[in-house]
């Protein structure tokens, strides 16, 4: 005798009345009369109770006082939980009533369903636990539960608007007030329009992001916390090529910008570093060096990476293994260790005087973000702009004026300490989230899933922190 029955294609069958179990369940007024399981488009099965759902007295009254008639019936399915693999959904009539006195007409009132879904309270309950676990995606709560996508990401939107907006509009006030904030623009999924959002560097929760990267996204930000939240904040980390902190101190003149290493090497390797790469090339190449011109133009990553991290990448590094090599400009004494992706850095350093320098003043620079006293932070910074000054080189040059213009707000670093963690953990989760497809087409609720994103598992590439320090 089998036991256990199943199909050709492996799946469990259920045929008689036994093969079913009469469970509890929240559909107040429900009648199960039969069960029947069905197969669904996506060839999953779909058990289906089918039954009638009880028609109070007080439901049937009429706003006149009339107690109404029953007019038509139309079969109502709604969604219902999963069991396992299988769906399931509740399907009875579903009356509609009409006052033989004064004709007004109404629905059965229907005390499990969803507001505004075809499904159960308890499958809309379910879908909103899986999507606050955080740990699946949309197109996987969907595959869970069998909803479509968009039905997912309405109910994911609808649950982030009740955690984060005041009924549905503007975003909540902060939960606490910070010392340090941090303002930073992003890419919008059609990479041509951007974003900025403004971050509490203490817990790193995002407290605002709008559209846009204009000063009155910092303004609009102003007027939601309030002069007097704003009170608490005493630095504002940004980008120097912004004009956030114009914006900030328009409004708060006591907040004190600080320009952050991590902004400060962006701008060195995408206005700097590259530059004089290129220049370098196209000289090699008027030259007629063509080898050497190829040759650094795979040199790209290379040129923008820390002496540390590439160190890190040199596993066999060979301990021990010395070689001085000096510097028209800056004499000898440079001693390093030498392998892989090491090894290439010096060799394209020795070629090229200007490199060599770049190289220089990026370990300077980090030298100088490690003070925690601003004199003395002042005075290498001042040493890193006559280096600059001393090659003549235009790009050089533009970066001197650059360190010049935002001086005071670079040494305040060293009271501050801002460490580019916070705002590396938001760049990552914008890129994880886009990738994940929810940075498309609805603004709103990719601001609203960035906005959770920041208030959840922070850590979650903690090795990349250590990568920036
Ligand atoms: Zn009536």
């Amino acid at each position: 005798m089998e036991y256990i029955r199943t199909e050709a294609s492996g799946q469990l069958v259920f045929e008689k009345a036994t093969d079913y179990l009469c469970i509890p369940s929240c559909l107040y007024g429900f009648k199960n009369e039969r069960t029947t399981t069905e197969t669904a488009q996506s060839g999953r099965r779909v058990i289906c109770f089918r039954g009638t759902l009880a028609i109070e007295e007080e439901d049937r009254m009429c706003k006149c006082g009339t107690r109404m008639h029953i007019n038509a019936h139309s079969d109502i399915t709604l969604r219902h939980l999963c069991f396992g693999g299988n769906l399931s959904c509740v399907l009875f009539p579903h009356n509609r009533f009409k006052c033989p006195a004064c004709g007004a007409t109404k629905s059965q009132f229907i005390s499990f369903k969803a507001m505004g879904h075809r499904m159960t309270e308890e499958l809309y309950q379910y879908t909103k636990d899986l999507l606050a676990h955080g740990t699946y995606t949309n197109k996987q709560v969907a595959e869970i539960t069998g909803l479509g996508k968009n039905v997912v990401k309405d109910i994911d939107k609808q649950r982030l608007q009740e955690l984060y907006t005041v009924g549905g509009k503007g975003l909540i006030k902060p939960e606490k007030t910070t010392r340090i904030l941090g303002i930073d623009e992003f890419k919008l999924h059609n990479g041509r329009k951007y974003a900025t959002h403004i971050i509490d560097m203490e817990t790193g929760h995002i407290l605002w992001i709008a559209n846009g990267k204009k000063k009155q996204v910092v303004y609009d930000f102003i007027d939601h916390v309030g002069l007097e939240w704003m009170d608490s904040v005493e630095a504002v980390a940004c980008d120097m090529n912004s004009d956030f902190q114009e914006a900030f101190e328009e409004r708060c003149p006591h907040i004190q910008p600080v320009f952050d290493h991590f902004h400060l090497i962006k701008n060195f390797n995408d206005k700097v570093v590259s530059e004089v790469r290129k220049d370098e090339q196209r000289r090699l190449y008027e030259g007629g060096d063509i080898e050497a011109a190829k040759a650094l133009k795979k040199t790209r990553y290379i040129l923008m990476s820390k002496r540390s991290t590439l160190q890190k990448k040199d596993l066999d590094a060979e301990a021990g293994r010395v070689i001085h090599h000096g510097s028209p400009l800056f004499g000898t004494a440079d001693v390093v260790r030498k392998s892989g992706y090491e090894e290439k850095y010096d060799a394209l350093l020795r070629e090229n005087t200007l490199l060599f320098t770049l190289d220089l003043i990026k370990e300077k620079l980090d030298d100088a973000y490690k003070d925690t006293d601003e004199a003395r932070m002042a005075e290498k910074i001042i040493d890193i702009m006559d280096i600059c000054e001393a090659t003549g080189n235009r790009h050089l040059l533009w970066f001197r004026n650059l360190l010049d213009k935002h001086f005071e707000g670079i040494i305040a670093h060293a009271t501050f300490q801002i460490t580019s963690g916070k705002v590396e953990g938001i760049n990552q989760k914008i890129k994880t989230l886009r990738r994940h497809g929810y940075g498309y087409p609805d603004d709103e609720y990719f601001f609203l899933k960035l906005f959770d994103a920041s208030r959840r598992d922070y850590d979650r590439n903690p090795k990349s922190h250590r990568f920036c320090d």
